[in-house]
């Protein structure tokens, strides 16, 4: 199975994209990753990203679809893969479709994950992070600290990311809209794409999505 999971920053893309890849048996690939693999093995792209990065630029569309092509080729996606932030506008999705094209390949669906705007500043916003360790992470509303601004692992102060401020969200979701959403009518126009809620407990949403796409494969 090839697919691709869309959805906006605070839909829980990475958690459902590796629940789902498990599940499917397909390798997820994740743009962060992909990124993060290049750069450390200091391939080719992988240094021509850093430059970008390094300067303060966006790091142009051709050398993210080279790393993506380069990872789908890899043994373990041949049968199938579940791109996670990749593609992230309409012409990473035109060269996704000319590349699989040209290995005679093409995508079996596109899951669209969604959650309601207020949902995802509160999600995102509501964050707070322990300042000895960023893997201690509570919530105000849904995992709030016994005590206000304490971390109940270690006592460290909690804090809210300048990311996750409500001002930072908004503007994420506004990239979004403008880059990424465009994608689910271009494979809407190919008959692929599921829409899920995201909304609910993790394993919920994992359920509603292995449905959705065993429905339509
Ligand atoms: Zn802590």
């Amino acid at each position: 199975m090839r697919i691709v999971l869309v959805g906006p920053p605070g839909a829980g893309k990475g958690t459902q994209a590796a629940f789902l890849a498990k599940n499917l048996s397909i390798p997820h690939i994740s743009t962060g990753d992909l990124f993060r693999a290049n750069i450390s093995q200091q391939t080719e792209l992988g240094k021509l990203a850093k430059s970008y990065m390094d300067a303060g630029n966006l790091v142009p569309d051709e050398v993210t679809i080279g790393m993506a092509k380069d990872r789908m080729e890899q043994p373990d996606a041949e049968n199938g893969f579940l791109l996670d932030g990749f593609p992230r506008n309409v012409s990473q999705a035109e060269a996704l479709d000319e590349m699989l094209k040209t290995e005679g390949m093409k995508l079996d669906g596109v899951l669209d994950l969604e959650v309601p705007e207020d949902e995802v500043v509160k999600r995102i916003a509501g964050r707070r992070i322990c300042r000895k360790d960023s893997s201690h992470v509570f919530h105000v509303t849904y995992s709030k600290p016994k005590t206000d601004g304490v971390c109940d692992v270690c006592g460290g102060e909690l804090y809210q990311r300048e990311d996750d401020s409500e001002d930072t969200v908004r503007k994420r979701l506004e990239v979004y809209h403008t880059q990424t959403e465009p994608i689910i009518d271009y494979y809407k126009a190919q008959g692929l794409v599921v829409t899920i809620s995201a909304l609910g407990k993790v394993d919920e949403v994992t359920k509603r999505a292995m449905a959705a796409l065993q429905g339509d494969a």
